[in-house]
């Protein structure tokens, strides 16, 4: 297999995948694929169920909250979000850590009233802005954070305290890479491409007292109620991806759960970390230090054409996708959870002999 450090979609376990092909063709003696098969059927709903009941049993049972499963990525949730909980004379708030906060805001601001809480916008988001200082309006209807900068590669270390205010994250990057205590938000939402499943469905875990919230004049599939009241079983759900999702939270029970996750991913961005730090200058770390990110590792070399030559070499040496996205440059390694110990180790040594020969 090849050393896939793509930022999304992204690598998943290959034991999942091998799983999965086992009972691609005939599902649990069934005679048909799961892609086959009625979402309004017995087999499919018991999959279905089971994501949902994993997903929370890996949050330890939170109570009160409900899972969905959409379609549209988490783009549509930047849109959704302020659709249902931003009425008129309340105002959606918004930390600016990064690109994709950016694009979160951009789709609040079609809808109604925002405000920045904070922002680290002036240092190119190459940090979290000051958490204890928040500039919240009284008629804040929520709070929305990217808890991981997948571009940017900046990561919340802790969450703010928002009080009444509702905690909305976009966890599509770094959700269950690390223990998580979901009680403090209002609501956490990811696309599945990354440490989830493959893409095509996008999973909200949130309260359910704020998912049953009435909205009127906005269209049936863009409400949460919607999906709240039908088991996000409203219209075809995207069942070969909700069923992948199961499969992969099952790994994640298997090989510890959360607290697991979080050693492994600590382990494997301190091996590249440790080497930027130690290569004297050569290779130079995006993020301020306290903010680095344990899922997508920013990088750069003193020039361009170094930087090319970077992603060609190690290429040929059968590491993929270590490009940094095309609106930054520089370099970035994704490390999710599915990433092997073993790939970040290979990427250390490549790094090491790179800066032998070019340092
Ligand atoms: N939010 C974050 C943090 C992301 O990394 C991405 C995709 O990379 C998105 C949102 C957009 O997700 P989607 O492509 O599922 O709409």
């Amino acid at each position: 297999r090849a050393y896939n450090f793509n930022a999304g979609p992204a690598a998943l376990p290959l034991k999942v995948l091998e799983r999965a092909q086992a009972e691609f063709v005939d599902f649990r003696g069934t005679g048909m694929s799961i892609m086959e098969m009625s979402h309004r059927g017995a087999v499919y709903e018991s999959v279905h169920n089971e994501a949902q009941e994993r997903l929370l049993r890996l949050l330890g049972n939170p109570k009160g909250y409900k899972v969905l499963f959409l379609q549209g990525g988490a783009s549509t949730q930047f849109a959704m979000i302020p659709m249902n909980f931003l009425k008129q004379g309340t105002v959606g708030s918004y930390v600016m850590t990064g690109s994709w906060a950016d694009k979160a805001l951009k789709e609040a601001k079609l809808f109604g009233e925002t405000s920045i809480a904070a922002s680290s916008k002036e240092d190119q988001y190459m940090r979290i802005p000051d958490l204890d200082h928040l500039e919240l309006p009284d008629r804040t209807a929520y709070l929305h954070i990217t808890s991981n900068e997948t571009i940017e590669g900046v990561q919340f270390q802790k969450y703010p305290e928002t009080g009444q205010v509702p905690l909305i994250a976009d966890m599509s990057s770094d959700i269950f890479c690390r223990v998580t205590d979901v009680n403090k938000f209002g609501m956490i939402y990811a696309g599945a491409q990354k440490n989830l499943g493959p893409s095509g469905v996008t999973v909200v875990i949130a309260k359910e007292d704020k998912l049953a919230e009435q909205v009127e004049n906005i269209p049936t599939m863009f409400r949460y109620s919607t999906f709240l009241k039908n088991n996000s079983l409203y219209n075809t759900p995207p069942s070969f991806s909700v069923y992948m999702v199961n499969e992969v939270l099952r790994w994640i029970e298997e090989e510890g759960g959360l607290t697991a996750m979080e050693q492994m991913n600590r382990e494997k961005a301190a091996l590249l970390y440790d080497g930027i730090d130690q290569s004297g200058g050569f290779y130079r770390g995006c993020a301020e230090p306290r903010d680095r990110s344990l899922m997508n590792i920013t990088f750069r070399l003193a020039s361009e054409e170094l930087e090319k030559l970077f992603v060609k070499e190690s290429e040929k040496e059968g590491f993929i996708g270590l490009k940094g996205h095309r609106s930054v440059g520089g370099l970035r390694a994704s490390t999710y959870n599915a990433v092997p110990y073993e790939s970040c180790k290979a990427l250390a040594d490549f790094m090491d002999v790179f800066q032998k020969q070019h340092g």
